[in-house]
């Protein structure tokens, strides 16, 4: 495969963004405010936007869900998320909850988790989605920390939920069974309430939704953001989802994560698009079947997932239609060049990626449809967003010089509460910065490039390295299906590399293949960067969300705590 170093692809007619460079210089977020109804109404919810506003606007018989988990296989319109969504807010507010209350959904994906979301958004309260996957720990710490006053569960996932340890709990609502506890209510039951239209017009100001963050470098945080950043979540769908009429619009990622609820449900809906959801586990026939099925044009997914699909061989696609496709994203780890490079051969398409966090709400830095891609590179800000790198005293650099990844406070998505913890929220800022626990750098073009957790990034030799660099030449060698790279302390060289590895199918681990992937990288990245160290693992440590938890790998090498691992797979 020839390496190119920037790909240029056709002109995009069709594309939402024409021309990035020209978009943002003209871009002012007061002039996407007007795309609302509330900025000539003064009624402000999301829900509205996204959903009624269809129905209003004569679009309600539009698909707005398809669904499928293997044994369902459904589809709801406009009007019907509205009037489904309306029935669950009045059984909610005839539970007494109101607006700002804290309402968690611990469920599957499913077309009930998402109509539960709706009704919560709906009247006011606070909607704080929670990874299936998720065991009682967890899901107490959650409930507990933001003094959730409801959760919104299945039969099965309710033995999770240990309510005499939540006081402030006060409903339970039931998919399924219920029990004979005083504070379970049928899920049914509130479906069944009358379908009178609600909404509850909030400010602007007003919290939306509550997550906790991935806890790949600590404890989870919940992130609070608020009806506003409706605007953001709509220009990403724009810009960077290229969303276009008439699409099908497919993210893989779990509601229970930011993007999953972002650019998962609120996003493609502002776009006035069919939105995909796939519930089951992955499995990669399932989800070539799933884009086949569907004519899905632009598919959402992360780089986990795409290099399982990878490491699954190149035949299989080939005995799927997946000619409905014509944009495709990737975002909540680094995407590998040579991922990329597997898309443009397999998929057809380029592989867009995107970065954000739970506290950014929505994307920050992307590749667009109609801009040059430079593999690797993070690609340029959305436009209305200024991003930087800066050195710890928040100072800005150079290009070329590797800090902190920061963002110019003031984009509309951006978090407004850390829960219940002021200081942690303060301590994001420096000297007029959002600070990300990112670095990264610029190049002279303005293309970012991401260099790894500033707390994972290695000093070897006096040298600087990041892990994402070794890991993407790492999974170039034909053995290696993913890498986890890390810095072990040497006394001579401050810090040596070591590089977790799981091999595709196939191979074997052995001395000499960890010799010959060690040789491999040295002759193609740097000397310095080649791992000095390399464990063949069965599995790396990964959250819930498909990122590597590089600090588990530290804590096994250097034998220290793991810390919390609430978020961490199976
Ligand atoms: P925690 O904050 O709890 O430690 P987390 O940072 O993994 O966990 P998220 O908010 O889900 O939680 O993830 C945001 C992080 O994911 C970013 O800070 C970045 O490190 C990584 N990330 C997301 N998208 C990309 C991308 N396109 N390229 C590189 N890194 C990315
Ligand atoms: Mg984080």
């Amino acid at each position: 495969m020839k390496k190119r170093s920037e790909i240029i692809f056709p002109l995009d007619e069709g594309a939402n963004l024409k021309n990035y460079e020209e978009t943002r210089e003209s871009f002012d977020w007061k002039e996407i405010e007007k795309h609302f109804t509330w900025s000539s109404t003064g009624k402000v919810n999301i829900v509205y936007e996204a959903i009624d506003r269809r129905v209003d606007e004569g679009a309600g018989d539009q698909i707005a869900l398809y669904f499928t988990d293997g044994n369902r296989d459904e589809s709801y319109t406009y009007n019907q998320l509205k009037e489904l969504s309306c029935r669950f807010a009045n059984g909610l507010k005839k539970l007494g909850i109101k607006k700002g209350d804290r309402v968690f959904l611990f469920m599957p994906r499913s077309p009930e988790l998402i109509i539960a979301m709706l009704g919560i958004v709906r009247i006011g309260a606070i909607v704080g989605p929670l990874f299936e996957a998720f065991m009682e720990e967890a899901v107490k710490d959650r409930l507990l920390d933001s003094g959730a006053v409801a959760v919104v569960t299945t039969d099965q996932l309710r033995k999770r939920i240990h309510d005499s340890e939540l006081p402030q709990l006060k409903h339970i609502i039931v998919l399924g069974e219920i029990s004979d506890s005083s504070k379970e209510v049928s899920y049914n039951s509130l479906l069944n309430q009358s379908d009178a239209y609600t909404i509850e017009w909030v400010d602007k100001e007003d919290g939306m939704v509550l997550f906790y963050t991935s806890g790949s470098t600590g404890k989870p945080k919940g992130i609070l953001h608020v009806h506003y950043a409706m605007v953001q979540m709509y220009v990403s769908g724009k810009y960077v989802y290229d969303l276009r009429k008439g699409d099908v619009y497919w993210c893989t990622a779990d509601p229970g994560w930011v993007t999953g609820t972002s650019a998962g449900i609120f996003a493609p809906w502002l776009n006035g698009v069919t939105s995909v959801c796939r519930g089951g586990r992955f499995k990669p026939e399932d989800w070539y079947a799933t884009l086949e099925k569907y004519k899905v044009s632009v598919w959402f997914s992360a780089p986990t997932a795409f290099r399982m699909l990878m490491a699954q061989g190149n035949d299989l696609p080939k005995k799927y239609d997946l000619s409905s496709l014509r944009h495709i994203l990737s975002a909540g780890e680094p995407l590998n060049p040579e991922v990329f490079y597997w898309g443009l051969d397999v998929l057809g398409q380029p592989i867009h990626d995107n970065w954000w966090m739970t506290e950014t709400g929505s994307t920050i830095c992307a590749n667009y449809r109609n801009m040059p891609i430079r593999p690797g590179s993070m690609g340029k800000p959305l436009p209305g967003v200024e991003m930087a790198i800066v050195d710890d005293e928040g100072n800005v650099l150079p290009p070329k010089r590797m800090g902190n990844l920061a963002i110019k406070p003031g984009w509309p998505s951006m978090m407004r509460k850390v829960w219940g913890n002021e200081e942690k929220y303060q301590s994001y800022f420096l000297n007029g910065w959002f600070i990300s626990g990112d670095s990264a750098y610029q190049d002279e073009d303005g293309y970012f490039w991401f260099e790894g957790r500033v707390d994972d990034v290695i000093n070897t030799s006096g040298e600087r390295v990041g892990p994402f660099e070794v890991e993407s030449k790492l999974v170039e060698h034909p053995a290696v299906a993913e890498a986890g790279v890390i810095g072990v302390p040497d006394p001579v060289r401050g810090q040596i590399i070591k590089a977790f590895i799981t091999l595709r199918a196939g191979y074997e681990p052995s001395e000499e293949l960890a010799k010959e992937i060690s040789q491999f990288v040295r002759q193609r990245l740097a000397a310095h960067a080649a791992p000095r160290q390399i464990e063949f693992k069965e599995k790396l440590p990964k959250t819930r969300s498909g990122k590597i938890m590089r600090r588990v790998l530290k804590a096994w090498e250097l034998g220290l705590p793991t810390g919390d691992l609430s978020t961490l797979e199976d």
